[in-house]
């Protein structure tokens, strides 16, 4: 996730509101708003009858993403995981609530994932970050001294005691954060009585009760060529996100290394795959759909299919004909139906 915090402070990119008239027998409205955070813009849909009150819960679950953002981003000097980096040793630290629980959540997807999900990779992020940059490939020396750095199973944490087993760790949640302020926002939205609601964080998109009389939200997923058919899906209660090279890369003599690193190489992902996988929450359809990158096509599927609760679908675009792969429940919840738009 690109915490493009320079974006964030404040800037809002226009709320908009907008009323659609509810069905006859439901008078819900739905009211829509945006702001940026996290570098993206986050948008959140709801249905309800009081505008007023729909105002200010879409405001409270802004303030909570804010929050968040304050917490997890990389690019902010003060928050607490740039603090960490500076001041965290081998000495336990004590860490904010947030901090532990998301960090606690991603340490075990590490382990179910054999580490390809590793909250530690931040020293090879910042590598292949400098690679983008001044587009060449990271040195072999920096590379090993990163992976000497990292490690899931070198970051212990007891309740709020954080403490890092080797020197030079970094902490990096851009998989996982952004699915985390989804869920989290929309768990304002419900206890302000908005259950009918999609926050849609640059691409990862929690839904909580379908709208009036629909059977959930239809959610468009964007093609990635213009050849590849659009995917609708509905969902209630439900998330989805999708990892994939197309935006942040880079192409070194004629090879596209993506901005998700396979932490037992150090290597930027040459794999060519798009993933989008749905899951009950957000912050395991962000992880997850990271995690099936670096394990990829086989071993990622094999993963997605024994894991209960989630649905996954492969695009794998390293052949000249890009191959489409999903786990038996995927199309499911994908709708045939591609006239009517997407309720996002
Ligand atoms: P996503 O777009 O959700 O797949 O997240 C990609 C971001 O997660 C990258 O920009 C890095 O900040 C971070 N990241 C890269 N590789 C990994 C990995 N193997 N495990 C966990 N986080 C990663
Ligand atoms: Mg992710």
């Amino acid at each position: 996730m690109g915490f493009g915090t320079t974006l964030i402070a404040g800037l809002l990119v226009g709320t908009s509101l907008v009323q659609s008239g509810g069905t006859p027998s439901d008078s819900r409205s739905r009211f829509r708003y945006v702001e940026m955070h996290m570098g993206v813009p986050f948008r959140i849909s709801v249905y309800g009858s009081d505008e007023a009150a729909a105002n200010k819960a879409a405001a409270e679950a802004f303030k909570r993403i804010a929050t968040l953002n304050s917490v997890f981003s990389d690019y902010l000097d003060d928050s607490e995981v740039t603090r960490l980096r500076k001041h965290a040793s081998r000495d336990p630290v004590p860490v904010s609530k947030d901090l532990a629980l998301l960090l606690r959540r991603s340490l075990k997807i590490s382990g179910e994932t054999d580490g390809a999900f590793d909250v530690t990779v931040g020293p090879l992020v910042r590598l292949w970050r400098r690679a983008r940059r001044r587009k060449q490939l990271p040195e072999k020396d920096l590379l090993a001294a990163a992976i000497a750095s990292s490690g899931y199973k070198r970051c212990v944490l007891k309740d709020r005691s954080l403490s890092f087993k080797t020197d030079g760790m970094r902490l990096d949640f851009g998989a996982i954060a952004k699915g985390f302020a989804c869920d989290e926002a929309l768990r304002v939205l419900g206890e302000n009585g908005f259950r009918s609601a999609l926050i849609d964080g640059g691409g990862d998109i929690a839904v909580g009760d379908a709208p009036p009389e629909k059977p959930g939200w239809r959610i468009q997923i964007e093609p990635m060529t213009p050849e590849e058919p659009v995917l609708t899906l509905v969902l209630k209660n439900q998330a989805v996100a999708t990892s994939g090279d197309r935006y942040r890369f880079v192409e070194i003599d004629g090879k596209r290394y993506s901005h998700i690193v396979d932490p037992r190489t150090g290597m930027g992902l040459t794999s060519r795959l798009t993933v989008t996988v749905i899951a009950n929450n957000a912050t395991d359809a962000d992880a997850y759909a990271s995690a099936v990158s670096v394990l990829g096509l086989e071993n990622g599927l094999r993963f997605a299919s024994a894991k209960p609760g989630i649905e996954c679908r492969i695009l794998d675009y390293s052949r000249a004909k890009p191959e489409e792969r999903h786990t038996s429940g995927f199309k499911r919840l994908a709708s045939p139906d591609v006239t009517n738009g997407p309720d996002g």
